[in-house]
């Protein structure tokens, strides 16, 4: 199963990838993740991504693509992927597909996820995530068993700087201007199908085993 996650910050595309990767035995690949963990690491390409990231501005596109190129190597894609924020430009996905085109490999399906503004600035000014194990929290709708504290590993929880006011405004807008266009993208190359997001996680993961059903390798 090759999918990718497309959709808005904060609909919830990463909390949806980390259980279909698990249901269906193929590797989760998250830039964002990769790109805070280098961050965390402070290496070269870390420190260049800190200050884009933090500003809710896309890290430039030679950087992720390098980036997904060696995870889709890896031997843990062999069963497929999920890819979530990947691709987030036209070019990114024109060069995704020429990598799996080299693997004589094809995207089976490119799942939008759709939720509102309202609840999408919502979900992300209450995030909450812990800095040790990287858990995520909401502080209304997944509150943690003690406030501020991972229930996980009891460290005190932090806010994502991008997770701020004036950063999610700007992700969203990078999104409407850059990401957007990928929805015309996929759905051209008749590969896009509409995910309501809006419901709690296990409705949506409920939508979502339906919509990939029929790309179930095992
Ligand atoms: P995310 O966790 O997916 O919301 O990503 C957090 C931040 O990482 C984004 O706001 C961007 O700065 C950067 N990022 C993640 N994925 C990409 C991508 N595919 N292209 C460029 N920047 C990205």
């Amino acid at each position: 199963m090759r999918v990718v996650f497309l959709g808005a910050p904060g609909v919830g595309k990463g909390t949806q990838a980390d259980r279909i990767a698990v249901q269906y035995q193929v590797a989760k690949i998250s830039t964002g993740d990769l790109l805070r963990e280098a961050v965390r690491n402070q290496t070269t390409l870390g420190l260049e991504a800190k200050s884009y990231m933090d500003q809710g501005k896309l890290v430039p596109d030679a950087v992720v693509i390098g980036l997904v190129r060696e995870k889709l190597a890896a031997p843990s894609c062999a069963n497929g992927f999920v890819l979530d924020g990947f691709p987030r430009t036209v070019p990114q996905a024109e060069e995704l597909g020429m990598v799996l085109l080299s693997k004589g490999v094809a995207l089976d399906r490119v799942l939008n996820f759709q939720v509102s503004r309202e609840d999408i600035v919502r979900r992300l000014s209450g995030r909450r995530s812990c800095p040790k194990c990287q858990a995520t929290f909401h502080v209304d709708f997944a509150k943690p068993k003690v406030d501020g504290i991972c229930d996980r590993c009891e460290e005190p929880l932090v806010q994502r700087s991008d997770d701020r006011r004036d950063a999610i405004e700007m992700r969203l807008k990078v999104y409407d201007e850059q990401t957007a266009p990928l929805v015309r993208y996929y759905e051209e190359r008749r590969l896009l199908s509409t995910v309501d997001a809006s419901g709690a996680v296990d409705v949506v993961f409920q939508h979502l085993s339906k919509e990939l059903a029929p790309h179930r390798v095992t």
